[in-house]
Parts: C-alpha cells; sequence; structure tokens
C-alpha cells in the first residue's frame, strides 16, 4: 500500500503563544531580524502590544493605533509572531462579494484536511475591511482581556490591499488562535490591523500549507512565571480576536 505525501514539509515558525499573550507576556522575546529569517510572511504584535504586525514579501509592517503604518526596524522586538516562507499550493478565485465567513467557509472545502496549518493570502479589492489595532501598553501589564477591551474598530470602504494570516486547527488552541486569523494592509501601505470581517469585491486567494511547527518559546521571568492554560482560554481568544 503507498500513501502518497499531500504537500512538501513547510514550516510554521512562531515565537511565544497565544495564551502568553493573553496572559500580558508583552515583553519582546525576538527582533524582528531573527522573526524574519524563518518566514517572510506572516502575523504578529509589537513589545507592549504597541500596533499589529502584517509581514509581506519579508517586511514587517507596523500598525499602530493612531493609524500609522511603516515597515519595523530590524531591532523592534516582538513578544508574539507567526511568520512562514510563503509556497502557495493552492489558487483560486474567490466568490465576487463573499463575506469573511463565506470565504472561511470557501476555504475549508479547497483544504485537503483541517488539521495541519496553512498560511493564506488574499490580494484585491474589498467593499469593506473591519479592523482593531491594540494600544501599547506600560508595565505592569494587564491580562489581554482587560488591555484590548476598548480598542476602536476601523471600518475601511471600497479599499484594495492584501489579507495576510493563518487558518490554525481547533487542537492548537493556546498555542495560537484556532481557526481563521488575518491582518489587512492596504495597497498603499497606510492603514490596516488586526481583521474582523470584510466583504470582498473580487479577490484570489493563495494557499501554502505548513506540515510541520516551529515554536520557540521565551527565556524570560515573566513567561516562566505565566498561566498558560485558564479555565477560560476559549473565551478569552474569542473576546480578544474576534470580537463578536
Ligand atoms: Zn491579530
Amino acid at each position: 500500500m503507498t500513501e502518497t505525501r499531500t504537500f512538501p514539509r513547510n514550516a510554521v515558525f512562531q515565537t511565544s503563544l497565544m495564551s502568553a499573550l493573553l496572559d500580558g507576556i508583552y515583553q519582546g522575546n525576538m527582533t524582528i531580524g531573527e522573526l524574519l529569517t524563518h518566514g517572510s510572511f506572516g502575523l504578529g504584535t509589537f513589545e507592549g502590544l504597541d500596533g499589529e504586525m502584517i509581514v509581506l514579501d519579508g517586511v514587517s509592517y507596523q500598525m499602530r493605533v493612531d493609524g500609522t503604518v511603516h515597515p519595523a526596524a530590524l531591532d523592534q522586538v516582538t513578544p508574539f509572531a507567526v511568520v512562514t516562507n510563503l509556497v502557495p499550493q493552492i489558487r483560486a478565485d474567490l466568490p465576487d462579494g463573499a463575506t469573511g465567513d463565506e470565504v472561511a467557509a470557501f476555504v475549508d472545502r479547497l483544504i485537503p484536511s483541517p488539521n495541519y496549518v496553512y498560511a493564506l493570502r488574499i490580494t484585491g479589492t474589498f467593499s469593506e475591511v473591519r479592523t482593531r489595532t491594540v494600544a501599547k501598553q506600560e508595565p505592569p501589564y494587564i491580562p489581554m482581556a482587560q488591555s484590548s477591551k476598548d480598542e476602536p474598530v476601523q471600518t475601511w470602504s471600497n479599499v484594495s490591499g492584501v489579507l495576510g494570516g493563518f487558518r490554525t486547527p481547533q487542537y492548537l488552541m493556546g498555542v495560537s488562535v484556532p481557526g481563521y486569523h488575518v491582518h489587512f494592509v492596504n495597497d498603499e501601505r497606510s492603514h490596516g490591523g488586526h481583521v474582523l470581517s470584510y466583504r470582498l469585491q473580487h479577490a484570489s486567494i493563495e494557499i501554502s500549507p505548513a506540515m510541520s511547527l516551529d515554536v520557540s518559546l521565551p527565556d524570560t521571568p515573566s513567561f516562566q512565571g505565566a498561566n498558560l492554560l485558564p479555565d477560560d482560554l476559549a473565551e478569552q481568544i474569542h473576546s480578544t480576536e474576534q470580537h463578536s
């Protein structure tokens, strides 16, 4: 009996854990320069939750709560980020006018198995993208469910740009954000953030599967003392990442 390998064994790299971020572990543990050696595509945040990160073509963009976007310096640091080298194995045109939920259902049918991590890049025009951006915190840090409560939600209408992120299996809850987690930046690289919902005009998707996961755990006292398995983990992820 032969079994054919589905895909080449591409890796997703991440530093720290979503559950550590939820517990208020916002100290940077890796420079952007080092992060980018592990992948040229991905997402994350910056030390102190100083904005949302999207990594495209080897550039890490910092999208701050004041609405500014600029390429991060290589010596800036991140407390949590997920990157990979995008090797699209599946490409498709998405249904015109689809909502984020409809795109998710479409992608669920395209992928061969829910049990791997998939990097996703959606490029095109959007009638609406709703984003939030985390606001810089000062130590002593408080858990994310409290620090992210009053973040402003912004709605971008009739924009072209890129949604970049990951579809992660449910069994990685706490390691990462289970399900779809995407960030947005417009073509001008002048605005964007963590995506709460969107509706396409016309866009296509590239899907890069990963069958290896490389997790770098911070060597810091705050990580060593973190509570990484709170009873309400699913609820905390829902309230900080999904807001619905
Ligand atoms: Zn995010």
